[in-house]
């Protein structure tokens, strides 16, 4: 898939949409991005893993670690396509941490996967927890980069760069219009 096509598919897939949304940020916001939806096709899935594993250009990792829940099917299928292991981290009590007997070994490469990077705050955690764990960190890939002006400070690619527009609840122009506000996120 060319960058339209991605942008064609996810549009098709009901991941973006339209309206007024409350963000998990609590900023208000136009637009809203479920990742979700695009990868519930395993063969679209596959693809944007394949895409991504193609988007890498540094070296290979020994393993693949996303953060649950939203980096759990593209990192995996990103995993597939090195030919690499993948593993997961979760939020326990606020803190991400790495479970369910999976290890990571002093000094093992490994790549961050996640479908989107939207403050950038999950990544950031995911990278010192593993870090801790005395992993070498490659780099970060991601579906969607909607990050806008900030950086991560290691190696990172996404496949879309989408620039969201959001406002604060009081400078908003769809309460001003009074529109009713949705609260999708994924704790829905
Ligand atoms: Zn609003």
């Amino acid at each position: 898939m060319t960058t339209t096509e991605i942008k064609k598919y996810l549009k098709e897939s009901g991941s973006f949409s339209g309206g007024h949304f409350i963000l998990s940020s609590g900023l208000h916001s136009p637009d809203y991005i479920q990742c979700s939806l695009a990868l519930k096709k395993p063969k679209k899935a596959e693809e944007l893993g394949i895409m991504l594993k193609k988007l890498w250009k540094g070296d290979k990792p020994d393993l693949v670690l996303s953060p649950a829940m939203g980096g759990l099917i593209i990192g995996h299928e990103t995993a597939k396509d090195f030919g690499v292991d993948f593993v997961f981290t979760e939020r326990l009590n606020r803190k991400m941490v790495l479970r369910r007997g999976f290890k990571i070994d002093m000094g093992v490469k490994i790549i961050i996967v996640e479908d989107v990077f939207t403050t950038g705050k999950s990544t950031m955690e995911t990278y010192e927890t593993v870090k801790a764990y005395g992993a070498n960190v490659l780099g970060a890939l991601s579906i969607i980069n909607r990050m806008g002006k900030k950086k991560f400070y290691f190696p990172h690619e996404s496949l879309l760069k989408i620039d969201l527009k959001v406002y604060s609840p009081s400078s908003c122009p769809l309460c001003k219009k009074g529109l009713l506000a949705q609260k999708p996120g994924s704790r829905n």
